[in-house]
Formats: C-alpha cells, sequence, structure tokens
C-alpha cells in the first residue's frame, strides 16, 4: 500500500545541494514530468551524473531534544523554536496546544500546527495529497527546497511497525544522496542520517478522505518565518501544567484494571472510578472539588507536592480485589486511606464520600505542615469527615466517632491533652481506643469557639518550638490550666448529639 516512485525535480535555485539534489532527480526520472506547475525556470544544466563540488552539509546548530513519551512532534517543534531563540520545552508545546490531559496522549498534527503558527511559523498546507507520483514529487520539491535553505520541516514518518512518529528533517547530504534528521524518538537520535528515497517511503502515510476513502498523504509542517513573541501566551506559575498530567494520566491508563475505570481530572488530583463517566465526575466536582477548596480557603497555600490519583473504588468486592492488584496488599479498613508511597487515596465510595474528605486532609497537611503530628493531622481530617459549610467555610459535624468518646470520658479512661499532644506517630495509631474522636472533638470544640483555623496557622508557625502543639493550644485557650478545661471540654462533650 505505501509505495514510492521515483521522480523528476528540477530548480534554479542556486544551492549546491539542492543542485545536487535536482541532478539526482534527472537522472532517475524517466517518464514523469514534473514542471507543469512551476514558477522557477528549469535549469539550463542537465548533467546526467552529481558533480563531484557536492560536498555534505555543514553540522547543524538545531538543538536535539528527546521526546517525552508521546510528544515527538512537541519535542521537534520545541527543537526549531529553541533554535530560534525562544527558550521553551516541550511541555510548553503541549500546554499551548489545548489539548484535554486526560486523554493522556501528546499533541495530533492539527494541534501541533495550531502552536506552531501561534508562535508565528509559517507552516505551510501540513497536509500534502500523495497519491500520484507527481504529488508525492511536489511536495517533496518544496520540502527539499526549504530544508537544503536552512529550514527544517517536522514530519510525520511511519516506522517499520507503521507507528506514526514526528521527526525534524533539517538537512541533505548530497554526496551520500542522504536526508539528516533528529529524531526525538530514540536516545542518540541526533543528525541520523537515512538514504532519502527510503526516507520518501516512511513519510507515505495511509488517511481517509472526507467519504471516508482511503487517501495517501504526505504529513509535514514547515518552519520558516520568524517568531513572533507577541502572540505567545504568557508561561504559567503552576507546579504541575496540563503537560504533566497527560504524562501522569497516560501512564495511568496502562494500569487501569478495566474498562470501567474512568478518569477524571480534578486538579491537583487525578480521580479515577469504576462506577461509571457520570458517577465519578459527580464526586469529582461535588466531593473532591468542593474539599479542595473549602480546606484551601482557611488552611492550606500549597497543593501537594506531587500529582495524586483518588481511586474510587464502586463496592467492598472491587475495593478489596483492586487494592490488592494495583497496591499489592489487603486493605486495614473498610472505607479508604492515603497511601503516600502509592501517591494514592484509595476509597470503597459506596460507604459515602465523608473518608474521601478526611484523607484529601491528609496530602495537603503533608505540603502544609510536613512536622504536624499525627494527632492534629488525623484530628483535623476526621473533623471533615462529616462536613457542611458555615457562612461559606467548612464545618465538622458531629458524627459517629462521638458515642465511642463519650464511653471512654464516662469510664473516666481518656488520656489528658497533654498526654494526646506528645503521643508519638506509633502511639497515636497503636490506640485501638479514642484517640481519633478525642483529637476530633477537640477540633470540633475549637471550631465551635472560633480558634480551629487560629490554631493551625498558630501551630504551624510555633511547631519549631512546640512540636506536640501543646502550649500553642494554651495560647489560643488564653488557657494555662488544661486540665480545668479540659474538665468542661469533656461536660461540652458529653452534651454533644449525633
Ligand atoms: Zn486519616
Amino acid at each position: 500500500m505505501l509505495r514510492f516512485h521515483r521522480f523528476g525535480y528540477q530548480s534554479a535555485l542556486a544551492s549546491v545541494y539542492l543542485a545536487a539534489i535536482g541532478i539526482f532527480f534527472l537522472a532517475s526520472s524517466t517518464s514523469i514530468d514534473c514542471h507543469a506547475t512551476e514558477s522557477t525556470p528549469m535549469s539550463t544544466t542537465t548533467p546526467t551524473t552529481p558533480p563531484s563540488t557536492a560536498s555534505a552539509p555543514p553540522a547543524t546548530t538545531i538543538p536535539f531534544i528527546r521526546k517525552k513519551p508521546d510528544f515527538g512532534g512537541e519535542a521537534c517543534l520545541t527543537m526549531v523554536l529553541q533554535n530560534k531563540g525562544l527558550p521553551i520545552d516541550q511541555d510548553w508545546v503541549f500546554n499551548h496546544a489545548g489539548v484535554d490531559p486526560t486523554q493522556g496522549r501528546g499533541c495530533v498534527t492539527r494541534e501541533l500546527a495550531k502552536v506552531a503558527q501561534a508562535t508565528g511559523l509559517e507552516i505551510g498546507p501540513v497536509w500534502y495529497d500523495a497519491n500520484t507520483e507527481a504529488e508525492i514529487k511536489l511536495c517533496w520539491k518544496h520540502l527539499l527546497r526549504d530544508i537544503v535553505n536552512g529550514t527544517p520541516a517536522v514530519v510525520v514518518t511511519h516506522d517499520a511497525q507503521n507507528i506514526e512518529r514526528f521527526v525534524l528533517v533539517l538537512g541533505y547530504d548530497a554526496t551520500k544522496d542522504q536526508l539528516i534528521y533528529h529524531n526525538p524518538n530514540v536516545d542518540g537520535g541526533q543528525s541520523q542520517t537515512v538514504d532519502r528515497v527510503t526516507f520518501i517511503n516512511r513519510s507515505l502515510l495511509t488517511a481517509q478522505n472526507q467519504q471516508g476513502q482511503p487517501t495517501q498523504q504526505i504529513v509535514a509542517l514547515r518552519t520558516g518565518g520568524d517568531i513572533n513573541n507577541n502572540r505567545l501566551p504568557a508561561p504559567t506559575n503552576q507546579k504541575y501544567t496540563d503537560a504533566d498530567y497527560a504524562q501522569h494520566i497516560r501512564q495511568l491508563k496502562n494500569r487501569l484494571p478495566n474498562d470501567d475505570f474512568k478518569i477524571v481530572l480534578q486538579k491537583p488530583f487525578v480521580v479515577v472510578g469504576d462506577s461509571g463517566i457520570d458517577d465519578v465526575k459527580q464526586t469529582a466536582t461535588g466531593t473532591v472539588k468542593w474539599a479542595v477548596d473549602k480546606i484551601k480557603q482557611d488552611y492550606f497555600s500549597k497543593d501537594p507536592e506531587f500529582i495524586i490519583d483518588v481511586w474510587l473504588f464502586k463496592d467492598p468486592t472491587s475495593y478489596k480485589k483492586h487494592n490488592v492488584k494495583l497496591f499489592g496488599n489487603v486493605p486495614d479498613t473498610p472505607y479508604g486511606f492515603y497511601s503516600p508511597s502509592d501517591r494514592a487515596l484509595v476509597m470503597d465510595i459506596s460507604t459515602g464520600g465523608g473518608t474521601l474528605v478526611h484523607e484529601i486532609v491528609h496530602p495537603f497537611m503533608e505540603t502544609n505542615f510536613g512536622r504536624c503530628p499525627s494527632w492534629f493531622n488525623e484530628g483535623l481530617a476526621s473533623l471533615y469527615e462529616q462536613s457542611s459549610t458555615r457562612n461559606g467555610h467548612i464545618i465538622g459535624l458531629t458524627n459517629w466517632r462521638l458515642r465511642g468518646l463519650k464511653g471512654t470520658i464516662s469510664a473516666g479512661r481518656l488520656p489528658s491533652f497533654e498526654t494526646l499532644c506528645n503521643t508519638t506517630t506509633r502511639q497515636f495509631y497503636n490506640d485501638a481506643g479514642t484517640n481519633y474522636a478525642q483529637a476530633r472533638y477537640l477540633c470540633y470544640y475549637l471550631q465551635e469557639a472560633g480558634m480551629l483555623v487560629d490554631y493551625y496557622h498558630a501551630f504551624r508557625k510555633n511547631s519549631i518550638n512546640d512540636p506536640g502543639g501543646y502550649e500553642t493550644l494554651k495560647q489560643i485557650l488564653k488557657r494555662d490550666d488544661i486540665k480545668t478545661f479540659q474538665k468542661e471540654w469533656e461536660q461540652y462533650v458529653m452534651k454533644l448529639r449525633f
């Protein structure tokens, strides 16, 4: 299906390389008249062998860039733009192409062409009909004329497996009849050479025309013209850009257990679930976005350090089965958890969104208050397991943890706040009793007294000198006698209802 016929070629341009190309084409052409559309006069010399003056072109100064996965077009365009003095990278190209990152792929030609044009490049027709020898010849005549004159072309080629790849053709060696190109798809792909005929053959792509019929095309972007900085969008200062999300989602797609899993980008998280796209979208906006907006409003200025996936499994069966498959273990909670090492929040979403809001607090705490002790990290996170808004701010409501706490208070077995504040991570999590509840309802009390947000910020600021937050608690409460305060707090808790 993919074929190549040698074709005649002639031009009056002065370049020795171009002359050499013309010589070759004349020597190998047998029957095709290619000059019908020529506007330049025909050469008056018609030698039948390459002249001895033909020589290899000078080494290119165009930088070589190895592509990120699936960013071959982005890498090619970046090489050109950097060579023209634009200090951008392949992520920048992707980010200005308007591609939805949830597709988990790099730019296709039309998207790449859009970015190239936005920079001011003159890219030419891009899609060239190549169903006849004359069409193939005409296309490559123009491309080679540019290339020899120092204007590279981004060309889509197919490899031996028929996978389409972008490469940047930047020179022609007349002595060997070889094209020189940067191949961003492989390590060491700088200034590769290939027999011209072979390369042109690789540039013939099979496509469908508007009637759905198979057609043959050459797809190539010229890179002429000057960069127009006025047209370029301003750079962003986001930690992760769409390019990062596209790369992340590309990898995530390869890990999906089955086709039921759908991906929704809800920055800074990537939400993935198997309860249907509408349901995943609903949770992404109704719970994830809501919670992120609300906790950032009062507490956190920085997003999590890494891109974190939110896995929403539709039921206990899916939750258990896929935990083993994806993370290699059976979870020790039926609701959900945050795994920093897997960079994942993992939920059985059929148990409700409360745990999800709880877990969302943890990666934010990690980035914004890395020294936060477990008691306050879990106290604040569990406060929002049952949450609502008041005056536009997130608030925690009473919940199921109240009952056990009341029992421990009644039994006179609740540790002091001084003990709670000084628990190590191990001590806090080893408790089978009411550490979570005690921490939660201390936070609840501070919230209802209008002190919780102030406490968080003061604690964070003082944490080097007061790592457990006990002294800061005294300051916020304006109380030295925390034992007496605790008695009052216990009476307060005993009157709470759920
Ligand atoms: Zn937690």
